[in-house]
């Protein structure tokens, strides 16, 4: 029994980055994302809301989430108790979308429901992994040495395999000369929607470099042009922006438009949705990974108990915390083994200990809702 939750808390937090983040959309000096913090039962449970300050990725944003958190999910959270998250997410499902600021929410419950039932969320969640493998997401940069000296960097620290950003004018050439200097590191490339079909020649161009997936090459509400282009390629498309929910995974396995998601709790609407896209990958036979939004070590803990599930059979872009801040808000932090693997956490609730002092350090605005 998840219980009665008797207040939320919502914060704010801004961090700054060791190292600007630059996507085909958005560069990002600053993780700013909000922090939720549910009570019920004597307990505290943490989520993350990885929503951007801009309406970039998708149409969320931290002031629609909030305003979502605090006038809508949260009062409908308040008013009863609850037997689980899975039974919370389905009472908000009736609240159209945002799913972003629903996993902030579901995240938080998950972590009390947690410690309630005494297992680590792996364990809740059926993970069998103690370790899993992860791989680095390196932006766009100004120029190729200053990408080719992070890409060093990434593979010196042990990763083992590189995900590079692409947009037109930053593909072909950038990804070949990283293949040509690393014949041997898994490589994959992300587009986040920057091409349409007309662009088929620029992904006919990557065929031979051996590359993972292509993700998300095409519009970020698209299935069936992705089908297409799937069609037209040997390399496998994996789908990310296109993927809110099982249903939309269903219809893209079904039009054959990718042959790999990613899954990330944030844009699916939380951690029940993404085990349930999990299941029905692994029922088609279809490799998933686990995305990443930069998150702070909560997210982070999280989502690595999450790709400690069976069909997560692909590294994930779950760094180290040290990759994108000089001072996580949980400590330890999350860091790299020596082969290239992060360990699951296997702690009830959160699986690592929050610094309540760093999170007020990093904290810009705090609203309490208590019924
Ligand atoms: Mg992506």
């Amino acid at each position: 029994m998840l219980g009665l939750i008797e207040a939320v808390e919502l914060r704010l937090i801004s961090m700054p980055l060791v190292h600007p983040f630059e996507t085909s959309f958005m560069r990002e000096t600053d993780k700013d994302c909000i922090l939720v913090r549910a009570l019920g039962s004597g307990l505290e449970g943490w989520g993350e809301v990885v929503a951007m300050p801009e309406p970039l990725y998708n149409e969320e944003t931290i002031a629609t989430c909030w305003h979502m958190l605090v006038d809508f999910l949260i009062p409908k959270t308040l008013r009863r108790a609850w037997k689980d998250p899975g039974e919370w997410a389905q009472a908000m499902r009736p609240l159209r979308r945002n799913y972003m600021a629903k996993a902030g929410l579901e995240g938080a419950l998950w972590d009390l429901y947690s410690q309630v039932q005494g297992k680590s969320l792996a364990q809740l969640w059926g993970g069998r992994r103690s370790r899993v493998p992860v791989g680095v997401s390196l932006g766009i940069e100004a120029s190729m040495p200053e990408l080719l000296a992070q890409v060093e960097q990434a593979v010196e620290a042990g990763y083992r395999r590189i995900k590079l950003k692409i947009k037109p004018t930053w593909d072909v050439a950038v990804v070949r000369e990283v293949r040509r200097l690393y014949p041997q590191i898994q490589l994959q490339v992300d587009a986040n929607s920057a091409y349409t079909l007309d662009d088929v020649e620029v992904f006919r161009a990557m065929e031979d470099l051996d590359l993972l997936l292509i993700e998300q090459p095409l519009a970020h509400d698209d299935i069936i042009d992705h089908a297409t282009l799937q069609g037209q390629l040997a390399t496998a498309i994996c789908l990310d922006e296109s993927i809110h929910s099982r249903d939309d995974c269903r219809k893209a396995l079904q039009l054959q438009a990718c042959r790999i998601i990613n899954i990330k709790p944030g844009r699916v609407g939380g951690f029940c949705e993404s085990l349930r896209i999990h299941e029905l990958c692994q029922s088609h036979g279809v490799p998933v990974w686990c995305g990443g939004m930069l998150e702070t070590g909560v997210g982070r803990l999280q989502n690595l108990a999450l790709a400690s599930l069976d069909g997560f059979t692909l590294p994930g872009d779950l760094s180290a915390s040290a990759r994108y801040f000089r001072e996580d808000i949980i400590d330890p932090p999350v860091t790299l083994e020596s082969d290239g693997c992060v360990v699951v956490p296997t702690h009830v609730g959160l699986g690592g200990r929050l610094d309540l002092s760093r999170v007020e350090h990093y904290c810009q605005k705090m609203e309490l809702i208590a019924k």
